[in-house]
Order: structure tokens, then C-alpha cells, then sequence
């Protein structure tokens, strides 16, 4: 098969690669194709019958990010946090109640799902994504640059990585990268790869008739937070959370059970009437985890100053939401780092 040129090659089409792509269409240039390993587009973005298993929350600092959702005429609201919310301290402990203040602002959901975000995006380059394209090695001794995946070479001249950085050291560099480099790669964590998600959808929201907000937060439970997550209309009613990391080698059924019996006892029987179970076990994802390590102990930091620096006379641009020196690891980050690279 003839080898594809382009001007630009995004790899990854997550959040900031999909931003790369639409601040690059905004500047007029078109002469780019974005590169993804999976049979989707979103990355870390993922909704699932009204269920957000990856990104969910944004706070208002959160400008750059903000600012875009507003700009895509995407609705946002706040977090449901009506009502008496649960905090369980030990497994030994009755449960401690406490009301949230009304005064504090609380976080903010995409309308239609974190993936309206990603729809709205890709609508601009769907014809210039091409899925299932697991991007293997990367040689820039040439005039142009070459990508290969199992599939196709591609060639470009500038290519914009956009996707955790400890994937990036999976991909085969000719020549290598400098060292330095690589371990930075290497021992930045991928922000949320051990986490696990799960969702219950409902016919009516149950939990507020008992006046409660649907939060329940407890380190030592089967859900180690679980929140409200009725879409945006109020007419399709959820419960979102995070799965204690305990329960990761249960089998899908027990895991479910014991979540289903924990939440029984706090919210009442009405949990066990669920029109649909939703869970993802990030650390499973080969396109988001990258190593055996499933908890990450210490709190990790992002944008190292390394990614930002001009690598390759500015050919190879390292993106994605590690990279960001602010608001790294988050959707904001993604955005921050998308916008950058689309500028250099
Ligand atoms: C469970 C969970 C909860 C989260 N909650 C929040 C939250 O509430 N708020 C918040 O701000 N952030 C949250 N995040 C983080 C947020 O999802 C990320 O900051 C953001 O989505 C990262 O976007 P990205 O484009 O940088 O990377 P990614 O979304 O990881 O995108 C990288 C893309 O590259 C692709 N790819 C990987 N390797 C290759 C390859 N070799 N070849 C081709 N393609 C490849 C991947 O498939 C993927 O599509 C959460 C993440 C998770 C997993």
C-alpha cells in the first residue's frame, strides 16, 4: 500500500488530541489525520448509557476548559448535592450524615454526558480519524517523518503526541529518545489508570424522596465515593461512582453483590431495582494502563518541563493531559495541552 503523507499526524484521539485537531481547523489547516489505537474515539472519556465511566467533574478554576465547553455551545450544570449525604469512617462505625453548604460552589458535568464533549469535538474531523490504528514506531531520520502501525506507514512532517506518556515509551523511537527523556515518560504516572467505575441506572431517583443527595463516601466500603448522576434534563436518574480498588479480582457478580448490599443498608431495598449496571476497570484498558502497577501510593505530579521542551527541532510535539504544567492529569489539563501543541 503507497505510503500517506500529511502535514501534521495526531496520534490519539482523545480529549487533547481532538482539541490539537479543532484549534488546527480554526487556524484553516486541514492537511492532518489523527491516529488511534482503539475501536473508539474519547480516550479517557467514556459514556455509556447516560453513565460516565472515565471523566466526569470539572471545578470553576477549571477556566481553560470551561471556556471551551462554553465556545462548543455545550451546557454544563453542578453536581446534585441536595439533601443529606453519608460519610462512613469504619466499617465498625453507624454512618455520619452531613448537608452540604449551599454557599459552596460544587462541581460542575457536561450536559449530555462527558462525551457530548468529545462528540462536539470529532464532529469537525470525523473523516480525518482513523480508528484501530495502534500506532507501533516512530522514525525521524528522514526528511519526513515515518509512523507505522500494524496496519499502514503513514509520513508527516510533525507529529503530535497526544496520549499518556507512559505509552509514549511503549512506542519503538529511531533513533531513541534521549534518556532523560523516556524516564520521564516512564515515571509519570497516567492520571486515573487504576481506577474503577461503576454506574446503576433508575426509573425515579428514590434516594432523594428520602432526602438524601445520592453521596456516600467511605474508604473502607465496597463504592469508596458514589454520587447523584441524573442527567442534565432531570428525567434519567443514576448513581456514579468509584469502586473500592479491593474488589478488582472479584468476579463481576460478587463485586456487584457487595455493593448492592452495602448501598441497601444506606439508601433502602430501591437500590436492587436498577434498570442497567454499568463498571470499568481502567487498569484492564492496555490504551489507558500501562504497567502491572494497579494503585498508585503517592500523589503524583505532572508537567514535567521536559515534555515542553523543544525535542526533534519542534517535529515531535508531546501533548496530552500529563503533560500539562497546569491542571495536569485532568480534562483540563488535556485541553491546555491540546491548544498548546495545535499552536507550535
Ligand atoms: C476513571 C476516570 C475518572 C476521571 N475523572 C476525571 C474527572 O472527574 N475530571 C477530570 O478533569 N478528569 C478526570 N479524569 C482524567 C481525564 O479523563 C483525562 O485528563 C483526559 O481525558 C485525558 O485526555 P488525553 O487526551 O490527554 O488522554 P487520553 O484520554 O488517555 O487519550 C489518549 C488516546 O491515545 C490513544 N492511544 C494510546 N496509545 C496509542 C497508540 N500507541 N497509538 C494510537 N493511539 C493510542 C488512546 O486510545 C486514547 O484515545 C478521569 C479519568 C479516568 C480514567
Amino acid at each position: 500500500m503507497p505510503t500517506q503523507q500529511y502535514k501534521h499526524i495526531i496520534i490519539g484521539a482523545g480529549l487533547s488530541g481532538l482539541v490539537t485537531a479543532y484549534q488546527l481547523q480554526k487556524k484553516g489547516e486541514q492537511d492532518f489525520l489523527i491516529l488511534e489505537g482503539r475501536d473508539r474515539i474519547g480516550g479517557r472519556i467514556l459514556t455509556n448509557e447516560s453513565i460516565d465511566l472515565g471523566a466526569t467533574w470539572f471545578q470553576s478554576h477549571h477556566e481553560t476548559l470551561s471556556n471551551l465547553i462554553d465556545e462548543l455551545g455545550i451546557q454544563k450544570f453542578q453536581q446534585y448535592n441536595t439533601g443529606k449525604s453519608i460519610f462512613i469512617y469504619s466499617s465498625m462505625a453507624p454512618a455520619q450524615y452531613f448537608e452540604n453548604d449551599p454557599n459552596t460552589p460544587s462541581a460542575y458535568r457536561i450536559g449530555g454526558g462527558s462525551t457530548a464533549l468529545i462528540k462536539r469535538l470529532a464532529s469537525h474531523s470525523l473523516k480525518q480519524i482513523k480508528l484501530n490504528q495502534q500506532v507501533n514506531s516512530i522514525d525521524y531520520n528522514n526528511e519526513f517523518i515515518t509512523i507505522k502501525t500494524a496496519q499502514a506507514t503513514f509520513q508527516c512532517d510533525k507529529v503530535i503526541m497526544a496520549l499518556p506518556p507512559q505509552l509514549m515509551s511503549g512506542i519503538t523511537f529511531s533513533p531513541e529518545v534521549p534518556t532523560l527523556l523516556y524516564e520521564a515518560m516512564i515515571n509519570t504516572h497516567t492520571w486515573m489508570s487504576n481506577a474503577i467505575k461503576v454506574g446503576f441506572n433508575y426509573r425515579s431517583p428514590f434516594w432523594r424522596d428520602k432526602n438524601l443527595s445520592g453521596t456516600i463516601i467511605g474508604h473502607v466500603s465496597p463504592v469508596i465515593e458514589l454520587y447523584d448522576h441524573s442527567n442534565i434534563e432531570d428525567n434519567s436518574y443514576s448513581l456514579m461512582g468509584f469502586m473500592n480498588e479491593g474488589l478488582r479480582d472479584d468476579t463481576t457478580d460478587d463485586r456487584k453483590e457487595r455493593i448492592l448490599s452495602y448501598l441497601e443498608k444506606h439508601f433502602g431495598s430501591e437500590v436492587r431495582n436498577y434498570t442497567s449496571y454499568h463498571e470499568k476497570d481502567w487498569s484492564l484498558d492496555p490504551f489507558t494502563s500501562f504497567d502491572k502497577l494497579k494503585s498508585v501510593y503517592i500523589s503524583p505530579r505532572y508537567g514535567n518541563p521536559i515534555f515542553q521542551q523543544d525535542h526533534f527541532n519542534k517535529r515531535i510535539i508531546l501533548s496530552g493531559a500529563e503533560t500539562s504544567s497546569s491542571h495536569g492529569g485532568y480534562m483540563d489539563g488535556a485541553v491546555i495541552s491540546g491548544i498548546r501543541a495545535a499552536g507550535i
